[in-house]
């Protein structure tokens, strides 16, 4: 199980998270996938699947072996794994995006075939390309779109309950499982942070970094004609209560990914049904008059979902 696929031999090693964030946004879909080090057919997990995911997406070698002691990652990122002070209960075999990124441009390949891609690759051509991923930080998942972070932050959740059933564990020992698990998963937003720290509740607000803020809420119609969501839960600013609301620019045309235009209609019909939704939202909040908003501009950076599952 590895999480670097390429589309073509020689081809450039992209995330699996990258993959299905590409898929959610443009429906892009690719029948064959290779290791990008030693070439491998691979076959992918996860990627293709509508909805929230409850496991992360990767490749497995199904029909042959890596090779010349290929395991699928980049030079030194499994050592580095391993280092990293796992939560005990975080999901096994997880792989997260560490990054949100700018969302590049559709794009009809992946990468540039390579020469090497030709001919097989030998022992050193695998190395080489195995340690030139590791350099320059190439080799940290990314991702840009919310919905991806969103769902791994869902997946500790759902399994640490799950394993707080098991255990019988008190409500304070799953929430503190749950805290030491997201805080072990680095997350750079347009700072360095942690899943943990990330996610915030309208009542924690950070003024000075971008965080994805959550919670329910209902979508209205400003007398300008934007669409908001007015949270059930206020924000505080100054020690004082004031209501919590995400504008969110619809600016979508023709050009516009498959995703914003099912966002848009998901939007129009949370606001018509009058039905609740479980938002979140990537921003950095600002006082508005008597409101604490989160301007949503990019709409990769908001993520709706009707019904809530632990
Ligand atoms: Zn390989």
């Amino acid at each position: 199980m590895s999480e670097w696929g390429a589309i073509e031999k020689g081809g450039e090693a992209v995330s699996a998270w990258e993959f299905r964030s590409h898929y959610l946004t443009y429906g892009d879909k690719y029948e064959e996938f290779f290791c990008p080090f030693c070439d491998i057919r691979l076959v992918a997990y996860l990627i293709y699947t509508e909805g929230e995911i409850s496991k992360s997406p990767h490749f497995a070698a199904r029909s042959e072996k890596h090779l010349f002691g290929c395991d699928g990652n980049p030079v030194g990122v499994s050592a580095l794994e391993y280092k990293l002070p796992k939560s005990r209960y975080c999901p096994r075999n997880m792989h997260a995006p560490e990054m949100l990124i700018d969302r590049r441009p559709p794009r009809t390949s992946y990468s540039k075939p390579s020469e090497s891609g030709m001919k097989h690759p030998s022992s050193s051509d695998v190395f080489e390309r195995r340690q030139n991923a590791s350099f320059l930080g190439k080799a940290i998942p990314r991702t840009h779109l919310l919905q991806s972070i969103v769902e791994v932050h869902n997946i500790v959740i759902r399994e640490i309950y799950k394993q707080a059933i098991e255990r019988k564990w008190s409500d304070a020992k799953r929430n503190d499982e749950i805290n030491k698990a997201l805080g072990t998963l680095p997350l750079q937003l347009k700072d360095k942070t942690n899943y943990r720290d990330a996610f915030r509740r309208t009542l924690f607000l950070n003024w000075l970094y971008p965080r994805i803020y959550h919670g329910y809420g209902f979508v209205e119609i400003s007398q300008e004609g934007t669409y908001f969501i007015q949270s059930h839960t206020d924000g505080k600013v100054k020690g004082e209560y004031k209501p919590f609301k995400i504008m969110v620019f619809t600016d979508v045309g023709y050009e516009s990914p498959n995703s914003h235009l099912a966002l848009l209609k998901q939007i129009i019909n949370l606001a018509k049904n009058k039905q609740e939704c479980r938002w979140y939202a990537y921003g950095k909040p600002e006082v508005q008059s008597d409101a604490i908003i989160v301007t949503i501009q990019n709409l990769d950076h908001i993520y709706l979902k009707i019904k809530f599952h632990q």
